[in-house]
């Protein structure tokens, strides 16, 4: 083991100590014994062997022990109980470049934060820059660090996919020798999470596109056909190459899912039709398709989006010519649950309705974080009621839009919202979420949320589970239940569209739907760019196959508002 060999370990083993909250004293013998090593002007080896090791000024007899045994074994069972004993996000954090353990521990000591995960999310709320000895710089170094463990993973978040395909799409577009393009896969359902990019291409000549290919990223062939290529962001990009009469039969192979395509298959076989993965065959003639819904009609199919390919009982429906009419963007008249700089956003409360407003909504529903939320910097009463006089001044100024006065109020761990009845009473809508104390059984978690939703002031149920995508499990609740009070209760569900949380999860919208639930789309925007967080929250209520008449978000302005005149009543009788 060479001198800096021995010194990386040594360094390490001061981190770890650092992670585990050890007091200086003992981690710097650690780092400067490290050090000491790394400077010395002949192998350690040598000194060891000759017995001289003991003689080197600064090191102690246990860093003496340390380093026989890695000179001995090649390793130090001190240095591997500590790897065991230290949590794991920890140690992936130290991965991060400009990260070090002592940034990492500050950051566990004032935000709990000890997965990579939450890191992140918390960087992307700008809980960073307002730690001691942490600013603007380095939380973009974080995030970029963080970037990297999750590309290394093999997993990537819908946002991120979509940016990137539709950015070749473009690219492949330009290209005047190209005539159609399309996004399949997994992202073209709109998948929460996916694996790879699949993207169809009819073009006259595929060395052409190669050299586009080649400018994107790293080309890999994969047969005489299609191609691999992997850009920036390191998400695997299929590239299915074919002529224009196969296009649609391609795109509709290559959109899935697996299961859907099955149970089409099942559903074509039984009216002597062959779908390929090219071409639909019958009669033993090639059927031409110009586009997805030929394939659908050919089946007695009514046309079924992509996001509803599920394998479910798409088909049953579509075959019933009973399929939900899904809404789409102009659906939704207004923008429910953003933050401003009164809490943890960064824009203020002028420029996040000026962002809604040109994004051309007539409302914005502002909910920032309530008083208990210190490390959002969560409303006092005092705030609550300047930020209300602030939304009154703008909404003077308007006649097209306005600015609901909305919080998003912690769910206590009793189960009870932050702010006293009066004051709750001064909203236009509340928006209750559990922020904190995640650790509860499912039967505690659940009656606390319930005793939320039973309160007269909570107009929406905000992120069910508190999942984070990728980097945390929700908490354990039941949510049926929760649908089940809800309705009872006229509270909606939220499917917060924050590419990260997409919880409520589309795969218990359906229940919702038949209990006769209302979702709120969410975007839980902390910046003005994310407000069109709102489409991935769409795409959801797509997949769960939720109208436009359940959704909060469809109502106007007046309408909402007014929700909550009904349920005090309610609640009062
Ligand atoms: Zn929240
Ligand atoms: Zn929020």
């Amino acid at each position: 083991m060479t001198n800096k060999q021995i010194g990386k370990v040594l360094n390490q083993i001061g981190s770890l100590l650092i992670l585990q909250g050890e007091n200086t004293f003992k981690t710097r013998a650690y780092t400067n014994a490290a050090r000491r090593v790394e400077t010395l002007s002949e192998p350690a080896e040598a000194l060891v062997e000759e017995d001289r090791l003991g003689k080197v000024p600064g090191l102690g007899a246990s860093m003496v022990r340390h380093i026989t045994e890695l000179v001995r074994d090649g390793e130090s069972s001190y240095h591997q109980a500590l790897v065991q004993e230290v949590p794991a996000g920890f140690q992936e954090m130290l991965t991060i470049s400009g990260l070090g353990a002592r940034k990492i521990r500050t950051i566990y000591d004032h935000l709990g934060i000890d997965t990579v995960g939450e890191l992140e999310y918390a960087c992307r709320e700008n809980r960073l820059v307002k730690l001691d000895g942490f600013g603007v710089k380095t939380q973009e170094r974080v995030l970029k660090g963080i970037d990297l463990i999750k590309r290394s993973r093999g997993f990537h978040l819908l946002d991120r996919a979509l940016i990137e395909a539709r950015s070749l799409v473009d690219d492949l577009l330009r290209d005047p020798d190209v005539w159609r393009v399309e996004i399949a896969g997994d992202v073209r359902r709109r998948m929460e999470v996916i694996r790879g990019i699949d993207i169809v291409v009819a073009h006259p000549d595929r060395e052409r596109i190669m050299a586009g290919l080649h400018r994107f990223g790293q080309v890999q062939e994969d047969d005489g056909r299609d191609l691999t290529v992997t850009g920036p962001t390191g998400i695997p990009v299929h590239v299915h190459c074919v002529t224009d009469d196969a296009f649609a039969v391609t795109l509709y192979h290559w959109t899935g899912s697996d299961d859907h395509r099955t149970r089409i298959a099942r559903h074509a076989d039984d009216r002597g039709i062959t779908i390929t993965d090219r071409h639909v065959i019958h009669d033993r003639a090639v059927v031409p398709c110009s586009d997805e819904s030929v394939i659908y009609d050919i089946l007695g199919l009514q046309y079924i989006p992509p996001e509803l390919r599920e394998g479910g009982k798409e088909i049953e429906l579509a075959a019933q010519n009973r399929l939900p009419v899904l809404p789409v963007r102009a659906d939704i008249r207004g923008l429910i649950h953003n933050h401003t700089s009164y809490s943890d956003g960064m824009h203020s409360l002028a420029e996040m309705a000026e962002g809604a407003r040109a994004r051309g909504f007539g409302y914005i529903a502002i909910c920032d974080h309530s008083r208990t939320a210190a490390y959002a910097q969560g409303l006092s009463i005092e705030r609550v009621m300047e930020q209300q006089q602030e939304i009154e001044a703008l909404n003077a100024r308007y006649d097209d839009f306005r600015i609901l006065k909305g919080i998003e109020s912690d769910i206590l761990p009793d189960g009870s919202l932050d702010y006293p009845d009066e004051v709750l009473a001064t909203f236009d809508l509340v928006v209750a979420s559990v922020h904190s104390v995640f650790n509860m059984s499912e039967a505690d978690m659940t009656e606390r949320m319930v005793r939320a939703i039973r309160n007269p002031y909570t107009t929406i149920l905000g992120h069910p589970t508190g999942r984070l995508l990728l980097a945390r499990d929700g908490y354990p609740v039941d949510v049926a239940r929760l649908i089940d009070e809800a309705v009872a209760h006229d509270v909606a569900i939220e499917v917060n569209a924050n590419p990260h949380r997409l919880d409520l999860d589309w795969r218990h919208l359906d229940y919702g739907m038949n209990r006769g639930a209302r979702f709120s789309i969410g975007p839980d925007a902390h910046h003005v760019d994310e407000l069109d967080y709102v489409d991935y929250g769409l795409s959801m209520v797509r997949k769960g196959g939720v109208t436009a008449d359940r959704l909060l978000n469809h109502l106007p302005a007046g309408e909402l508002v007014r929700m909550k005149d009904g349920k005090y009543s309610t609640a009062a009788s």
